[in-house]
């Protein structure tokens, strides 16, 4: 069970590297072009005997009103940069019960427009018999936690690749639906290393460049892992699709044991009650969302 979703509205900050390199080429004793403009370094008062001669009034380059209106401006970004993060900062997500995998700059968890249905398409090549019943129940209990309606596509015979082609030919004019399928982790394109354990399922959730709204996703179960189907007990394949299910869906992992989405399951063989609220807060209840078009 390991989250390898995308945090969406990450940027990489940092100087330009051309900047940067230009920087570092320039030689040690070559005047820098911003010295000339710089004004002449006073001596520090220690060095002055008798201390400091009186310093001249600074003439204003800038009326007050300038001045004034700068410093208000400068008080309403701080205070704008303040409120968003009390607006980005959840005490929900630190009782550790549920967490989102990432959030958009309103505050609100990335999730799918719970008004139409999420289409999905299964793969049981290599998966033991009374996987595709894993899936189904999988999908009617994250159905009844999120109020959001599914769509079985029927099986398919797509290959999962590392980048996966979120508008295929096979399933048309369409985001591709998501896929579940069963893979051998020696041969897989997606990685199912865990920090130094292989993991039982792997999952993704897809949101379009530029969008926060998911619209596709994956996910893949190790077709080694000889956990059984259903859902009986905690190490069975059941909790294994359901806790990748409510990846696809947009909850990240929790430290609580007693919650399905703890990395290795949380000794659960089905939601936990912070489980069951993450899923409520990505779900119908919070209202419609406009699904990006394919492009
Ligand atoms: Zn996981």
């Amino acid at each position: 069970m390991l989250s390898t979703g995308s945090r969406a509205g990450l940027k990489e900050r940092g100087l330009p590297y051309d900047a940067w390199n230009a920087e570092r080429r320039r030689s040690p004793d070559e005047e820098h072009p911003l010295a000339a403009n710089l004004p002449p370094v006073p001596p520090r008062p220690d060095l002055v005997p008798g201390g400091w001669p009186p310093l001249e009034p600074r003439r204003r380059r800038f009326p007050a009103w300038v001045i004034g209106s700068a410093l208000l401006t400068i008080v309403a970004m701080v205070g704008a940069l303040i409120t968003s993060l009390v607006v980005r900062y959840d005490p929900a997500d630190h009782r550790d019960e549920h967490r989102f995998i990432a959030r958009d700059f309103g505050g609100d968890p990335l999730r799918w427009n719970p008004c139409e249905p999420v289409h999905y398409v299964v793969n049981v090549a290599d998966a033991p018999a009374g996987s595709l019943a894993d899936v189904q129940e999988a999908v009617s209990l994250v159905s009844a936690a999120t109020g959001i309606s599914f769509a079985y596509d029927g099986l398919t015979d797509e290959v999962l690749e590392r980048r996966r082609d979120m508008v295929q030919t096979r399933y048309g004019d369409r985001w591709a639906p998501v896929l579940v399928t069963w893979l051998d982790p020696d041969s897989a394109q997606v990685s199912f290393r865990s920090e130094g354990d292989i993991a039982a399922g792997v999952a993704s959730p897809f949101t379009p460049p530029g969008s926060d709204v998911i619209v596709s996703g994956w996910i893949a179960i190790n077709a080694e892992d000889p956990n059984p189907p259903g859902f009986g007990a905690p190490d069975d394949q059941g909790p294994v699709v359901l806790h990748e299910w409510a990846h696809v869906m947009g909850l990240d992992h929790v430290k609580a044991q007693g919650q399905l989405m703890h990395p290795a399951g949380g000794g659960m063989s089905g939601f936990g009650p912070g489980d069951l609220e993450g899923l409520r807060q990505v779900g119908r209840s919070q209202g419609c969302l406009t699904t990006p078009p394919v492009p």
